[in-house]
């Protein structure tokens, strides 16, 4: 049975030594701004997890709702105003936005010295040149796991399935980075369930519930789930947990796996920022 990549627990440590340090701040605290566009049901269940999380570990927060048929130029007013906000070190933008809008030129617009979400180009390019300011919180999260559970990168053949710019690509450069030999898989892969036999690290980044089966993953393989899906009322991930874990070395589970670490690296990039402000 594979031991389990406990997200919620090293998140926990994560925010608890942020709050430690947020504590002993005199006057000024981290302060984390996140752009809600719409009413989109996960989004507006991302966001509150978010804020929730932030005030709970001592930052400033604050959530800007717009509604879904408001203009670009009223997303960018406001985003020049928490460029320039001294009570601001982190910007997030909650993805998706409405069709009308150019994610783009709205994620352009974010100062990359508040990019804590690390989607603006330059922080892109600065992450793939090896001098990153603020990395994507999601795979620096799955990269924080395999470091806590001594898991070794080097050598070892990754297979990442999916290549958005918020997971798949960042994940696979990070993974290259660490001297993995990387596979970057998406929906014109052929023979993906073979693909996928021969990874000594199988990150599944699809968002299509309990898709990857038992037959697609090798004995002692680790396992990390990113999907987030709902099916029947519940969340499960992209990973059939049940199964799969019973040949896996380690797994992630969903809930409780990579979701949790994601948050905890946004506060921790939104601290980091903080202290460059500071200095
Ligand atoms: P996208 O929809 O942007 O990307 C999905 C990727 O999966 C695409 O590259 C797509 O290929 C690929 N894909 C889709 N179907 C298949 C298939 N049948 N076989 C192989 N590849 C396939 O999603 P995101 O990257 O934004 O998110 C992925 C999942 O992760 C979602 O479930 C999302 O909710 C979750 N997520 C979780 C986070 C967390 O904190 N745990 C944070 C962010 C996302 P192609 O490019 O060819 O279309």
């Amino acid at each position: 049975m594979a031991t389990l990549l406990d997200g919620k627990k090293l998140s926990q440590k994560i925010c608890s030594t942020l709050k430690s340090k947020v504590e002993k701040l005199k006057d000024k605290k981290p302060g984390l701004a996140v752009i809600l566009v719409g009413d989109h049901s996960a989004s507006q269940i991302y966001v509150a997890k978010k804020e929730k999380t932030a005030r709970e570990f001592g930052f400033y927060s604050e959530v800007h709702k717009l509604p879904s048929a408001c203009e670009e130029k009223e997303i960018l007013n406001l985003i020049k105003y928490l460029n320039e906000s001294p009570k601001i070190h982190g910007i997030l933008v909650q993805l998706p936005l409405p069709a009308h809008i150019q994610t783009h030129a709205i994620l352009n617009a974010v100062s990359p010295l508040k990019d804590v979400d690390g989607f603006h180009p330059l922080n892109l390019g600065r992450l793939f040149i090896g001098d990153p300011l603020f990395i994507p919180c999601t795979p620096q999260g799955v990269m924080e796991l395999f470091k806590e559970y001594k898991i070794e990168l080097s050598g070892k053949h990754a297979v990442v399935i999916g290549r958005s710019l918020i997971v798949g690509k960042p994940l696979a450069h990070l993974l290259l980075g660490q001297n993995a030999t990387v596979t970057i898989c998406h929906s014109k892969t052929k023979n993906l369930e073979a693909v996928c036999q021969t990874a000594d690290i199988l990150i599944s980044a699809i968002g299509k519930p309990l898709f990857i089966k038992n037959s697609f993953v090798k004995e002692g393989a680790v396992v990390v789930d990113v999907g987030i899906n709902r099916l029947n009322n519940k969340i499960v991930g992209d990973v059939d947990f049940e199964n799969v874990q019973k040949k896996a070395s380690f797994i992630t589970p969903v809930p409780g796996g990579v979701g949790p670490m994601t948050i905890a690296l946004l506060l921790q990039n939104t601290f980091k920022s903080f202290e460059r402000f500071s200095s």
